[in-house]
């Protein structure tokens, strides 16, 4: 069985959520939130596809729309059986600086949940992995994944030391990806999770085309390329992984 560790499957990116569901089989998927409106629909669908798991979170380039009301309502739905992490959370600097203060009080107050209630956390970091690096070690004992993780090699050890894992998609297949494949080289099996951030990144060879769960098969045989195993293996290994990181055991 495969997971799909990090997918946004919201209606406005399909038009057919239950198709892109169903094409993933008996293989599981991990939708996650990013604002108020997509939280909410992330819990219907866990509710509605037994294969559907959830996380729920507000996402930094989202928190200009967000309020403390939105950290509320994430906190009251935490206990939802199907909820497996906060997320995706983060810090996003890409489009300016202007926000950080509020996308770092987000992000610290949305650890302080996952503290209290012992839940893992996805993360996201684009243009801030300093900033990220520093807030995610004052939670040392967190479970905590970095999705899409796009760093070097030195920030992948640091990271490591703090029992991170690393969701590694789509970016593997491409054919400008020289750092990842040497952070993923790097990278111990048992700290890696395969993730697609469906509807976004494609891998090859549908790069540039909507994303889709199912396609986190050739993320695996990517990865299996790498390592110098069999995808079968790759599966197996980072199903492990996901179980143990979200605790999928409890929410069977
Ligand atoms: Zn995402």
């Amino acid at each position: 069985m495969m997971i799909d560790t990090h997918c946004h499957l919201c209606k406005e990116d399909y038009e057919n959520v239950e198709f892109i569901v169903n094409n993933m089989g008996h293989n599981k998927m991990i939708a996650a939130g990013v604002n108020d409106t997509t939280n909410q629909e992330v819990l219907e669908l866990i509710k509605e596809y037994p294969t559907v798991y959830g996380a729920i979170g507000i996402h930094p380039t989202e928190v200009g729309i967000s309020s403390q009301s939105s950290l509320e309502w994430i906190e009251d739905n935490l206990k939802e059986d199907k909820i497996v992490a906060i997320g995706e959370i983060g810090l996003d600097y890409h489009y300016g600086i202007e926000e950080k203060e509020k996308q770092m009080q987000f992000f610290k107050k949305q650890l302080d949940l996952a503290k209290k209630y012992n839940k893992p956390v996805v993360i996201h970091s684009r243009d801030a992995i300093e900033d990220t690096y520093n807030i995610m070690k004052e939670y040392r004992g967190i479970k905590m994944v970095l999705h899409c993780y796009s760093g070097s090699v030195e920030m992948a050890k640091r990271f490591l030391e703090l029992d991170v894992y690393f969701g590694v998609g789509g970016v593997l297949t491409f054919k400008n990806s020289r750092v990842l494949k040497d952070v993923v080289s790097f990278l111990p099996l048992d700290h890696i999770l395969l993730e697609t951030d469906s509807p976004y990144l494609a891998p090859e060879p549908f790069r540039g085309s909507k994303n889709e769960p199912k396609n986190v098969l050739l993320v695996a045989e990517a990865l299996a390329l790498i390592k110098g195993i069999s995808a079968e293996e790759v599966i197996d290994i980072t199903t492990k992984n996901a179980f143990s990181r979200f605790d999928l055991n409890k929410s069977l």
